[in-house]
């Protein structure tokens, strides 16, 4: 099996996105190894479960963000997870790239929505031309939650089919509630792609937090536009 996952709408000239496996994670010479890259800069934010976007210019201090955009080229942007849900987006038009972390406070802050926004308010983009890609993360199998985050969720999501209730339990799925929230921002359906890998399924292809019961390595989600 394949160590990095390209998902296959973003497979085109000028841009690489990719999202890692657990003997990748987010180590720096296996990312420019396994990528074929060679020496780039890989900028990550300072995550902290927040509803920050920031917008990468020159400035390559790490600030406190969940989300990052950029223009720039020739840099790799990153987030890194293990259960959290990473997602790339990537305007064809006017060449704008993202990345974002959503975990369920992320999920329920609408990070996705305010990194499309951005990309609207800030640089011009058109939704329509935005395509997105969701990576690996828990799913609704592995993920029970209280009634407590289901509506935080719901609050920033609305109702939709991205949980269920099954003997008692809540089975939230974060990847379907970001889809929704995209959609919802006029991302076209078919503009998006969502990995059907559930981290805490497949451990050792994944670094899953819950899994590890505790601290545990990460893997990523990236993207750049290249010369
Ligand atoms: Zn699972």
């Amino acid at each position: 099996m394949r160590e990095i996952i390209e998902p296959p709408l973003l497979e085109r000239r000028g841009v690489r996105a990719f999202f890692t496996t657990r003997k990748i994670g987010v180590d720096r010479e296996r990312i420019l190894a396994s990528s074929g890259l060679g020496r780039v800069d890989i900028y990550q934010p300072v995550q902290e479960h927040t509803d920050r976007v920031i917008v990468l210019r020159h400035d390559n201090s790490r600030r406190v963000a969940d989300a990052v955009i950029t223009r720039r080229r020739n840099v790799l942007v990153g987030v890194s997870v293990a259960d959290c849900v990473p997602v790339i987006l990537f305007d064809s038009e006017r060449h704008i790239c993202g990345v974002v972390h959503a975990g369920w406070r992320g999920t329920a802050a609408g990070i996705l929505r305010r990194t499309i926004g951005a990309m609207r308010d800030e640089m011009y983009s058109r939704p329509s031309d935005i395509i997105i890609a969701i990576g690996p993360s828990i799913r609704w199998c592995c993920y029970s939650v209280g009634e407590d985050v289901l509506r935080a969720v719901m609050g920033a999501t609305g109702e939709g089919e991205y949980y269920e209730r099954r003997d008692g339990k809540i089975c939230l799925d974060l990847p379907s509630a970001n889809r929704a929230q995209a959609v919802d921002m006029g991302i076209n359906e078919d503009n998006i792609w969502m990995s059907t890998e559930c981290t805490y399924c497949y451990p050792e292809r994944f670094f899953s937090y819950r899994y590890a019961r505790g601290p545990t390595g990460r893997q990523g989600g990236f993207v750049g536009m290249f010369d």
